[in-house]
């Protein structure tokens, strides 16, 4: 709760769904669903339907934007020009400012202010994030990804060809 308003992309689906219903007796999608939409996917299960339809919460913004940052951090150039090293600064530094969970955005910014970003190479940015990424594991209760590892999980895939 910010401003006393409850913030959708700071809570998972289950507790949003909990306030939901409290705030109202109706169920949180059944009024603004038209029939035709209801039809295409009556079928499909709810968990999957609520991801594909709809707003992010918490866990779904969040792996979507991981996803987002460790590719870009892949695809960084290994020999940045001091332009694209500027250019990723910036976009870590808007990122912090405009990310919605507010509470996400705040830690990774003190994150950010105790290790600044490090833009001079793929490596570097890509170790960088990794260790970002298990701060919030960690906070999360979440285990520990070995960052020695993050072009496997991000760029080539794994050794035995599983995902080629
Ligand atoms: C900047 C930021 C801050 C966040 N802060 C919070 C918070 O304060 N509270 C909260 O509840 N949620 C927070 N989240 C969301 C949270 O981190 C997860 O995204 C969410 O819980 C969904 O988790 P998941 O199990 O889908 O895996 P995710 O943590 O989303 O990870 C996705 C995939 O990334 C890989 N991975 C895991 N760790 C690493 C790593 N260290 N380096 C590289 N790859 C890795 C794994 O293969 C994993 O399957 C934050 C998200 C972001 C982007």
């Amino acid at each position: 709760m910010k401003d006393g308003k409850p913030c959708r992309v700071c809570t998972d689906f289950k507790t949003w769904s909990k306030i939901e219903k409290q705030n109202s007796k109706q169920p949180a999608h059944s009024a603004s669903t038209s029939n035709s939409t209801e039809e295409q996917t009556s079928k499909m299960p709810e968990e999957e339907w609520r991801k594909k339809n709809c707003p992010a919460d918490v866990e779904t913004l969040g792996n979507a934007t991981w996803t987002l940052l460790h590719t870009m951090a892949a695809y960084y150039p290994e020999r940045p020009a001091p332009s694209q090293m500027e250019s990723m600064k910036s976009f870590i530094s808007s990122f912090s400012e405009h990310y919605p969970c507010w509470f996400c955005k705040d830690d990774f910014k003190k994150a950010v202010e105790r290790e600044p970003v490090q833009v001079g190479s793929r490596k570097k940015l890509s170790e960088w994030l990794c260790r970002r990424h298990n701060e919030v594991n960690e906070k999360l209760g979440k285990e520990q990804f070995d960052c020695t590892k993050v072009f496997e999980r991000w760029l080539n895939g794994p050794p035995d060809g599983r995902c080629d």
